[in-house]
């Protein structure tokens, strides 16, 4: 069956010019994360204008559009990874299982344990595997068997045949599709819900990127994947639903990613699709 088959029309509240903002249904139940009219600011220049969207639970949700339209910024939103920038100012609300992840009593470390996150390069730390995955686990004060949980998350990140005689050695003694994979168990290891990928195959060969791929769809069964792609392909192989943003950093349609692909109702959406600008 294909993911399409499989996905319910998403609730949708899109800035489509002129038009009213279209909205169907999505069971509250399956939304996990639910931004409401975010704006991001860079000093004066804004990079996210009212976005809004519902990202539905165990479905792998692409974000797809020109360089420079904000995809990154959005997803650093949801984990609050835009802390980090100092220029940065975002408004609106990331609810995220019922609670704002920008209220003052939440903490953004704990947050960033369930909504963990793997950027376009692999980025191990210069330790070994094992303590690779072991480090947000050690953060946390983890009192459980650390090495059940490596194996456990390095299993679910498909590396585990590859490494398991050798966790004592250098991450960055990796090949850089097995170093992803590596970031990939170590963002696995906390057990969170969310996992947020920024490009994570642009930096690979087609082979490891393609074993990237079977795995974010192994992924959604337990976790929740939103992936950056500027690759339109990759897009429509592997996400249930796509958004597609454009310039001034808007998010101009959001659908399943059959209908984005094959009948978008924006012309300047099918534009982008066919090659015609971006
Ligand atoms: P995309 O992921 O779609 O390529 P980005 O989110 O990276 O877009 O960038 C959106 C806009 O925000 C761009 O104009 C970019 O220059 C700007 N921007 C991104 N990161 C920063 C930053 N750390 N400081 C200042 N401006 C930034």
């Amino acid at each position: 069956m294909s993911k399409s088959e499989t996905s319910p029309k998403i609730q949708t509240t899109i800035e489509t010019g002129d038009e009213a903002p279209r909205d169907a249904p999505l069971s509250q139940e399956e939304t996990i994360i639910e931004t409401r009219d975010v704006d991001v600011h860079y000093g004066d220049d804004q990079a996210l204008n009212g976005v809004s969207m519902d990202i539905a639970e165990h479905h792998v949700t692409a974000l797809i559009g020109p360089s420079g339209c904000g995809k990154s910024t959005f997803l650093r939103c949801l984990n609050r990874m835009n802390d980090m920038i100092d220029v940065c100012q975002v408004d609106g609300d990331v609810v995220f299982n019922g609670t704002n992840v920008y209220d003052d009593d939440v903490d953004p470390v704990a947050l960033r344990r369930k909504i963990g996150i793997v950027f376009q390069k692999p980025n191990p730390f210069p330790k070994s595997i094992r303590e690779n995955v072991a480090y947000g686990l050690k953060i946390q004060g983890y009192d459980g068997d650390v090495d059940a949980r490596v194996e456990e998350s390095l299993k679910r990140a498909a590396l585990w045949d590859e490494v398991n005689d050798q966790l004592d050695t250098s991450g960055l003694d990796l090949s850089g599709g097995q170093q992803q994979r590596l970031c990939i168990a170590r963002a696995i290891a906390p057990d969170p819900e969310v996992i947020l990928m920024d490009e994570p195959t642009s930096a690979l060969d087609p082979i490891a990127a393609s074993k990237i791929e079977d795995l974010i769809d192994d992924l959604a069964t337990e976790y929740t994947v939103v992936i950056v792609t500027h690759n339109m392909q990759q897009a429509a192989r592997i996400s249930d639903r796509t958004a597609v943003f454009l310039t001034g950093g808007r998010l101009v349609e959001y659908d399943d990613t059959t209908t984005i692909f094959e009948d978008p109702d924006e012309q300047r959406v099918e534009d982008y699709i066919t090659g015609k600008f971006g």
